[in-house]
């Protein structure tokens, strides 16, 4: 182990961070992050260097002082009020007394982690007119320290270095190959030795994945490593594109993009001096149409295992060959030694969205273990010797729809799972879901910047985003489709899972009071397990939850009065441990706005709230009053032709959706499209055509759009308001809602 005071500390110019380590002496000055202090950080248990807190991501803090016996005195310490009312996605660093996170778009800020002051922020204004190209919301899933510098990826694109102490920007770049395509940064940088490494969002749209290494220091690129080839032939940026090219047709959509986007999950093992990357989904999702002659298509679905001196690929292994369902593999990975067959093997462990829960050596990429941690049917099995998925014919929908496990939000999606050594368990936030798919008829048309997939799919629930469509109407009776088929209640699950004897060991369901439909699976955020004893889990609801890392039993549960995606972490200052969180939901598959949710009682405004023994209730802020104006009749009669609403359903899916994605159910507190004033139905055309609301965020779409297309999608909207009119006046008040109460 690497003593800590061993290491150069290096004093820096007057900032407010210095000033105030200088009136707090016993604490630590703040240093230089180095290799030797992040390998170091499991003797350096109060703080939070990684996402996943060490090298390793595993989301586990070895700290004690909260605990199992004393968890029951947890209660509010600060909190600190951000700006937007999104979702936040990060899970804060805390290093030298400072909590470090980020938020929607790439904001950024630096916290007095005992008093939640303020020390900086950082804004890397997005022009407005940026927006249309968000596949997944404006959310923003982390920041990374290295030296005397944090990287924040901003959602158009820029890496941003800067200066920890400050919040000044040191250097920025820009990651993108072409501004013109769906390219997004939602993702956190990872730091491998000297390097910053940054992928991208965008799959569904028409991006090429790819993830580039910058010199920490100083910006300047060392390489780029594209996840998926752009032609057959060659030549191609790197050799293993070459090695790609055959699991392609050559008649693939090479202009799409394809697919294969790292957007979320990395991990650099310094001993091995491997970095892990997961990459995305294909686009467009079926494979028929985007390499007819079928290939696994790599690297779409994959993890890969990276030299990040050379920026070449070791190993390479494929979850999903052939991705037909969004099955990306993406999600965060956790290393660790687990004793198998009397072994220790260093492994990668990774419950990606396609339902099994992987265990690979991470030396070697050799399959482990592979086991379903959720209902599955898309695959019976993955044999062990090829280390592949056998497909079921339930995988199949490009001839007749089909309900698929697990649907395309995954059986796991970007929030954080967390491994306790202590227990030897990964906790899971589970979303027990499947999706009916199917291949329209219409021929596939590309379009630039706009979405790609083609396949479409809708839930098992009830309602306009499910069971209630225009699209359900045209598929065989919902019952015929689920035969056979697991459990279609929509549910939510926090799971403790043994990976060396790959068993569920317990589990609590996490679905709230929306067993069913889609909110009961985006109710359980991401994961932290402590030395405590611990595993700490926040809401929808608002309740930031804790829970015995044994049982599963619950300990202790706090209205936090915000709803939480984000996962909690653990820091210690001056003999006090905290518990802290960032407070806020939506993005692409948020929570919809409903009665039972805190951000619909107290709004969704961002939060970074802190905890500690003693601590009292968290201050609320003013219920909100909402009018039921979703009741009013919409202000403008129904217009348009059959053809014409149904021409602009699909100028909305492709332009409308990623942002405002209320008509889905899946609310980002961006106006609900529906609910249109009169003024604002007057103005329709001059707001996408002309741009008159740019400087509110909402982009000119003359340039996507031609005005009658236009015209249909106002029909559209029109007639999506007198269809949602029409459904409340039928429920008059609605269903009534209870507090979470899960068990
Ligand atoms: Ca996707």
């Amino acid at each position: 182990m690497i003593n800590i005071t061993r290491l150069v500390l290096q004093l820096l110019m007057a900032s407010t961070l210095v000033l105030h380590a200088a009136q707090s002496p016993a604490r630590p000055e703040p240093g230089r992050i180095d290799q030797q202090q992040v390998l170091a950080s499991q003797g350096e248990p109060g703080n939070w260097l990684h996402g996943g807190r060490d090298y390793g991501q595993s989301h586990y803090s070895p700290l004690t002082q909260i605990n199992r016996t004393t968890v029951t005195g947890l209660g509010y310490a600060w909190h600190l009020d951000l700006p937007m009312e999104h979702g936040y996605e990060a899970t804060p660093l805390m290093a030298d007394g400072v909590l470090y996170g980020s938020g929607p778009q790439g904001i950024a800020f630096a916290v007095d982690a005992a008093s939640g002051g303020l020390l900086w922020q950082f804004d890397p204004d997005i022009d407005p007119q940026f927006m249309r190209k968000v596949c997944c919301g404006v959310v923003n899933r982390g920041v990374a320290l290295s030296g005397d510098k944090l990287f924040v990826g901003a959602l158009d694109g820029y890496l941003y270095a800067l200066d920890r102490h400050d919040g000044s920007v040191l250097w920025r770049v820009d990651t993108f190959t072409d501004r013109g395509r769906g390219y997004t940064i939602t993702g956190a940088p990872y730091i491998a030795k000297d390097l910053v490494i940054i992928g991208n969002a965008g799959a569904e749209f028409d991006a090429r994945g790819y993830f580039t290494a910058y010199d920490a220091e100083t910006g300047e690129q060392r390489w780029r490593f594209f996840t998926v080839p752009d032609n057959a032939e060659g030549p191609w940026e790197h050799p293993e594109l070459a090695a790609a090219a055959p699991s392609w047709d050559p008649d693939s959509l090479w202009q799409v993009g394809l697919g294969g986007t790292v957007w979320d999950g990395m991990a650099f093992d310094p001993n091995l001096n491997l970095l892990y990357v997961g990459t995305g989904n294909a686009a467009p999702y079926p494979r028929k149409l985007r390499s007819p002659k079928g290939g696994d298509n790599l690297y779409l679905a994959s993890i890969l295992a990276i030299n990040p001196d050379s920026g070449r690929l070791v190993w390479h292994y494929q979850t999903t060959p052939g991705d037909n369902w969004d099955y990306t593999a993406t999600q965060k990975m956790i290393l660790t030694e687990l004793e198998i067959e009397g072994r220790t093997r260093r492994v990668l462990m990774q419950a990606p969205k396609n339902g099994f829960f992987y265990v690979l050596d991470r030396e070697t990429g050799e399959l482990l273990s592979a086991e379903p941690y959720a209902s599955v049917n898309w695959a019976s099995h993955v044999d062990q010797v090829t280390g592949r998925p056998v497909e079921t014919s339930q995988a199949e929908y490009f001839d007749h729809p089909k309900l698929i496990f697990p649907g395309p939000q995954g059986a796991h999606n970007w929030q954080p799972m967390s491994y306790s050594p202590d227990t030897g368990l990964v906790y899971i936030p589970v979303k027990e879901a499947g999706a009916i798919w199917t291949l329209p008829e219409e021929p596939f048309a590309y379009q630039k910047g706009g979405l790609n997939s083609q396949s479409q799919y809708i839930f098992t629930t009830p309602g306009e985003w499910g069971l209630d469509s225009a699209l359900a109407k045209t598929l065989p009776p919902f019952e015929e489709l689920a035969a056979g088929q697991p459990d279609t209640t929509i549910r939510g699950f926090l799971r403790a899972w043994d990976p060396v004897a790959q068993r569920l060991v317990w589990q609590q369901e996490t679905s709230g009071p929306w067993v069913g439909n889609m909110n009961a699976f985006w109710n359980g955020g991401g994961l932290l397990s402590t030395g405590g004893g611990l595993v700490f889990q926040g809401r929808g609801t608002g309740d930031l939850v804790a829970l015995d890392a044994a049982s599963g039993a619950t300990l202790h549960s706090i209205a936090v009065g915000a709803s939480m995606m984000a996962a909690p972490m653990t820091y210690s200052i001056e003999g006090v441990q905290y518990v802290a969180i960032l407070t806020g939901i939506g993005g692409g598959n948020g929570n919809d706005y409903v009665p039972g949710m805190a951000a619909y009682t107290y709004g969704n405004q961002g939060r970074l709230v802190a905890f500690r023994l003693g601590g009292g209730e968290v201050p609320r802020r003013p219920v909100i009053a909402r009018a039921e104006t979703s009741l009013a009749q919409p202000p403008v009669p129904r217009r348009g032709t059959p053809e014409q609403i149904a021409a602009g359903a699909n100028h909305y899916l492709r332009n409308c959706a990623k942002c405002h994605s209320n008509i889905d159910g899946r609310g980002s507190g961006i106006p609900d499209l529906r609910l249109m004033d009169a003024a604002t139905h007057a103005a329709f055309a001059d707001i996408l055509l002309q741009g008159t609301l740019v400087a509110k965020g909402m982009g000119n779409f003359s340039d996507l759009l031609q005005p009658s297309e236009v015209d249909d999608l106002h029909s559209y909207l029109i007639d999506e308001a007198w269809r949602l009119y029409e459904q409340r006046s039928a429920e008059q008040t609605g269903a009534e809602w209870h507090s979470a109460d899960t068990d």
